[in-house]
């Protein structure tokens, strides 16, 4: 045993309980080929249920994806599910919440999506994703120089068209999105903290790329523990753990109800 997995061991055994918060694509579940392919995964469904089901773990699911997709994937209720990187919530008790005016959001993204769709036009391996709050332009399948200039190009026109007072454009691998400020994995998690203060609880959470890094530095803050499901060696490591990949991230947290106090 290491000193990373003695701190997360001994994070999970100083109380009887858990608030356990995860990304879902590259966490819970490999990447699918297609951001619309929304089939839940039965051996991720079966392993949220029994943690559940343990009655000592409080479950949120933090993602980039829209909400609507996001239940689609985990038709599991007694779940937080946690939309757009927070901005639209589905509480445990399933009332539903969103933490901006879609109406006032919307109408600067209709303004950004045909400009967006006019680059894009008639090129190979792009995908323009309308997640409603935000727009996301997809590269994973385009030629890398032609990818880089083109992915430029788009957050120019998205610095040109958006108030950068109220949006942001995020660049990823081979991808780009523009959406609310608030659309952040770290304001999402300080959101679910204050929503729902946790109490003789552990905090833990886990996620694999760098929209999560906001959500690793705010659950360090409050005392808890970030773990990434990631086998390369990244640089700025600020993660307390590593795990491998999905299919090691869900067997491990199997163990977890039987780690706590
Ligand atoms: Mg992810």
């Amino acid at each position: 045993m290491n000193n990373s997995d003695q701190k997360i061991q001994t994070l999970l055994s100083s109380q009887p309980r858990l608030r356990l918060f995860l990304d879902y694509d590259g966490t819970l579940a490999d990447f699918r080929d297609h951001p619309d392919q929304v089939e839940p995964l039965p051996e991720v469904i079966d392993l949220l249920k029994f943690l559940r089901n343990s009655g000592k773990i409080k479950l949120a699911v933090l993602s980039g994806r829209r909400l609507a997709h996001l239940q689609a994937l985990i038709p599991v209720n007694g779940i937080t599910l946690a939309g757009t990187y927070g901005l639209e919530i589905l509480k445990a008790d399933g009332s539903l919440h969103y933490r901006l005016d879609y109406n006032r959001v919307r109408p600067a993204l209709e303004v950004l999506k045909p400009i967006w769709i006019e680059l894009i036009k008639d090129k190979q391996g792009f995908f323009l994703e309308d997640k409603g709050w935000s727009l996301a332009l997809h590269a994973r399948f385009a030629e890398d120089v032609i990818a880089a200039n083109l992915l430029e190009k788009a957050q120019d026109q998205a610095a040109e068209t958006l108030d950068i007072k109220e949006f942001r454009v995020v660049p990823g691998h081979r991808f780009l999105e523009a959406g609310p400020l608030l659309a952040d994995k770290g304001e999402g998690m300080k959101y679910l903290l204050e929503i729902d203060p946790p109490e003789e609880e552990s905090l833990l959470y886990l996620g694999d790329d760098d929209k999560d890094e906001a959500a690793f530095r705010v659950i360090q803050s409050c005392g808890g523990a970030a773990i990434r499901v990631c086998s390369n060696v990244i640089n700025q490591a600020i993660e307390d753990w590593r795990l491998p990949n999905p299919q090691e991230t869900r067997l491990w947290l199997r163990s977890l109800p039987g780690q706590l106090a």
